[in-house]
């Protein structure tokens, strides 16, 4: 059976990097119908777990991602990671090391020269006595030979052993290093493939020097590489590099979000739309493209456009309420929402579209009243609310009507009425379809708007 992890370093809230490696390995174990776990990586143990763990299962909710069995927390596994280490003392392939920190320092500063470093880091590898002074813990590596795997996105990855020092496993305070703990879970949890960034390529081959030294066998691994910027550079919290509710609060829709990240490193095709089964179906870590991909906002917005045309208008109108608009009792509701989710890049915008033609406006655009409202205009709106009194317009062809049998009659352009009608309504002469807009409105608000666009005019 396939099983896959997210295994995040709580930071406090979900990013959508992070969202994204969860989506491939989500994909990945319901394609097999295998699992994906959840393992919370809080070894530091100064950060609030439950505060992490409630962020990504908000987040997890709301994109529809689930995870099966409990979720881990690395720092309620201390002993177990002892018990373990305490094998590799005992087996010898891990020693204690007794190098000060001064002596750690002077290592560091020849290497960084690229000078041979006075001690040898290995100092303690072979020492068989015990000293009473602190130590920390080191992984015996190997010192010939290479280190290899086949990484199931960018192919065959190989290191000589030499080049990987006796990295530390447990700290002078015993609590035990990432590329320790993290085989040692993923061993217990079953974890047969692991998408991952590939910031973690390299420590891949300390792990794999762990898998072996328990006689354990290694799993697959899939290393992502990296979202950039639109520039090709590290993404930053300014480019959208932020958290995942953040995009609910921007208004964007949970599939298009999720259809967004799977393309963002992935390809089927030229394929850009992928419905959830669609994905499950077709999605393989063996397509993860090789080099860094490139955040797209217009791509968002396109792809959250067309599941907004595409959503049902009873659901827009529940998410609607999110963003403080309520319009289930308006009897127009759906010219509304139809006219809106044609234009609409996001939920948020629609809200405030929905806002800017419900309320009376306050404010007129200067530059379309200079342009459109003349005298003889402010007179044929106020002939135009004496001709639709005694008239019943409803539906949008029926204000279409209407206004054309007016302009026929008066024999007017139409610039002399439609433009100034829309900056009555809405203050600006850019918006949805006007008969739509009047039929949202109804006659005895089209006829309050135009005559209070007249009394202001006064202003003007
Ligand atoms: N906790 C690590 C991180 O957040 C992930 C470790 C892994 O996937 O192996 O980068």
């Amino acid at each position: 059976m396939v099983v896959t992890r997210f295994a995040p370093s709580p930071t406090g809230y979900l990013h959508i990097g992070g969202l994204r490696t969860a989506l491939f390995n989500w994909l990945w174990a319901k394609k097999n119908s295998g699992k994906f776990r959840l393992r919370i990586e809080d070894t530091d143990l100064s950060r609030n777990k439950q505060e992490a763990v409630e962020a990504i299962i908000k987040a997890f909710n709301w994109t529809g991602l689930n995870y099966d069995d409990e979720v881990v927390f690395q720092s309620e596994r201390f002993d177990i990671y002892k018990k373990y280490i305490n094998e590799l003392l005992e087996k010898g392939l891990a020693y204690k090391c007794y190098l000060t920190k001064e002596e750690l320092d002077k290592i560091r500063e020849a290497k960084m020269k690229g000078e041979e470093p006075p001690i040898d880091i290995r100092k303690y590898r072979d020492f068989k006595g015990e000293l009473d002074k602190p130590y920390v813990i080191r992984f015996k590596t190997p010192l010939e030979g290479k280190i290899c795997f086949e990484d199931g996105v960018k192919g065959l990855q190989s290191v000589d052993a030499k080049e990987i020092e006796d990295f530390v496993i447990a700290r002078s305070d015993g609590t035990p290093t990432y590329n320790f703990v993290v085989v040692i879970d993923d061993y217990e949890m079953g974890m047969t493939d692991i998408i991952r960034g590939d910031d973690h390529l390299r420590n891949t081959f300390k792990q794999i020097l762990v898998y072996k030294a328990f006689g354990w066998d290694v799993p697959k691994f899939y290393h992502v590489p990296m979202i950039h910027n639109e520039k090709g550079a590290k993404m930053s919290k300014r480019d959208g590099a932020v958290d995942v509710m953040e995009y609910k609060r921007e208004g964007y829709l949970p599939e298009a979000l999720l259809n967004f990240l799977v393309r963002l490193g992935w390809s089927y095709g030229d394929q850009e739309i992928f419905s959830i089964d669609e994905m499950i179906n077709l999605f393989d870590p063996k397509d993860i493209n090789k080099a860094p991909s490139r955040f797209n906002k217009e791509k968002l917005d396109w792809l959250n456009s067309h599941y907004i045309k595409n959503s049902p208008n009873s659901r827009l109108e529940k998410l609607l309420r999110d963003y403080g608009v309520d319009i289930i009792n308006h009897d127009k509701k759906e010219i509304l929402i139809d006219e809106l989710k044609e234009r609409v890049k996001t939920i948020k915008e629609m809200a405030e579209e929905i806002e800017k033609i419900l309320n009376t406006p306050s404010e007129y655009n200067e530059k379309a009243v200079k342009k459109f409202i003349k005298d003889e205009v402010i007179e044929n709106l106020k002939e135009f609310t004496i001709f639709i009194k005694d008239k019943d317009p409803k539906l949008p062809p029926e204000w279409h009507d209407i206004m054309n049998e007016f302009l026929e009659i008066k024999g007017l352009k139409p610039k002399m009425l439609m433009p100034p009608l829309r900056i009555a309504m809405v203050g600006d002469t850019k918006g949805i379809d006007l008969s739509a807009l009047l039929s949202v409105l109804g006659k005895e608000e089209v006829i309050k708007r135009i005559n209070k666009l007249i009394a202001m005019n006064e202003i003007f």
